[in-house]
């Protein structure tokens, strides 16, 4: 951690406080300095909360410090952020260094501030936690947690660089349990996937699928499975309808029967939650195997007879 004994350069505009630094390398040891506000978390800190809350977007912040004992040594213990594990636990330090920011508080005693990794005792996955700690006492106050971890964003070598980048930010919002982002992204990959097997650019999404179909491009089954990550896709990225005011009797027209749907037995889904967004990641594979992996693994071998070769002529 850098330190931040540095106030011409200064990085906020909040007031400054005087204070001593406490930094341990020989070049600033014991000097005075006006340095930031206590208040304000080094700018790292809030550079990891706002892109972790892109990847992640909300995390439970349910979390509170333990002290284990005077020397720095503390645990926490509240909800896991990660999916799978999401329950109340027990997190130990793994490590931990200073977070280069210390003061004397209004009662003269020495604070600090720890940054540490922290393991989940449920699922062992890791967590970075802030503490501000009273020196020499058991008294750490809690600031703030980030997950560590990152999505499986494991794709197809073979399918080509930027369908992959979209396919993987879908992976990576269904990690996060952003379920409609990940409808839009598939959405998003298997648009991108038609364009490169040919389909006409001035068509809409729907027409090219059934396009590719009627060239034998894709399969009738891959054509109903791209349309399923279009129709989800759709659904992802645009909110459910508004209910509709009832109308009074006296105007309603008469009731005509609804007619017979081909899907009666399906419940429409009104709402992408997890089941949904799983679907839609696994018809996107399916797909991007079918047209980029199987026809590559095929041209890969050739098992046909060998041809004779003619016996050498003396
Ligand atoms: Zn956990």
């Amino acid at each position: 951690m850098g330190t931040i004994c540095q106030p011409e350069t200064a990085r906020s505009s909040r007031p400054l406080t005087r204070g001593k630094c406490v930094d341990a390398s020989a070049s600033n040891a014991g000097c005075t300095i006006d340095r930031i506000s206590v208040q304000d978390a080094p700018d790292v800190f809030g550079f990891i909360g706002q892109n972790l809350a892109i990847l992640w977007k909300d995390w439970p912040r349910d979390m509170e410090a333990v002290g284990l004992d005077s020397n720095g040594n503390f645990s926490f213990r509240g909800t896991c952020p990660y999916p799978g594990c999401n329950r109340a636990s027990v997190f130990l330090k793994i490590n931990a260094s200073s977070a280069g920011v210390s003061w004397t508080n209004n009662r003269g005693q020495q604070m600090s501030r720890i940054v540490a990794v922290l393991q989940c005792q449920g699922c062992q996955k890791y967590i970075l936690g802030l503490v501000d700690y009273t020196q020499g006492s058991l008294a750490y106050h809690y600031l703030e947690h980030y997950p560590l971890g990152s999505a499986d964003e494991t794709v197809a070598e073979e399918i080509p660089e930027h369908i992959k980048e979209d396919f993987k930010e879908a992976l990576r919002c269904l990690w996060v349990n952003a379920y409609n982002a990940t409808a839009e992204m598939c959405r998003r990959a298997m648009e991108a996937s038609c364009l490169d097997l040919g389909a006409p650019h001035d068509k809409v999404l729907e027409k090219m699928i059934d396009w590719l179909e009627v060239q034998r491009i894709i399969t009738p089954y891959l054509r109903d499975a791209a349309h399923k990550v279009r129709l989800g896709g759709n659904r992802g990225a645009h909110p459910p309808a508004t209910p509709v005011a009832p109308v009074p009797a006296s105007l309603a027209a008469p009731a005509t029967p609804a007619p017979p749907t081909a899907t009666a037995t399906t419940a429409t889904v009104e709402k992408i939650e997890k089941e949904h967004a799983e679907a839609i990641v696994g018809f996107s594979r399916e797909f991007f195997h079918h047209v980029y992996v199987g026809p590559k693994l095929v041209g890969k071998y050739d098992f046909t007879k060998p041809k004779a070769t003619a016996p050498p002529t003396k």
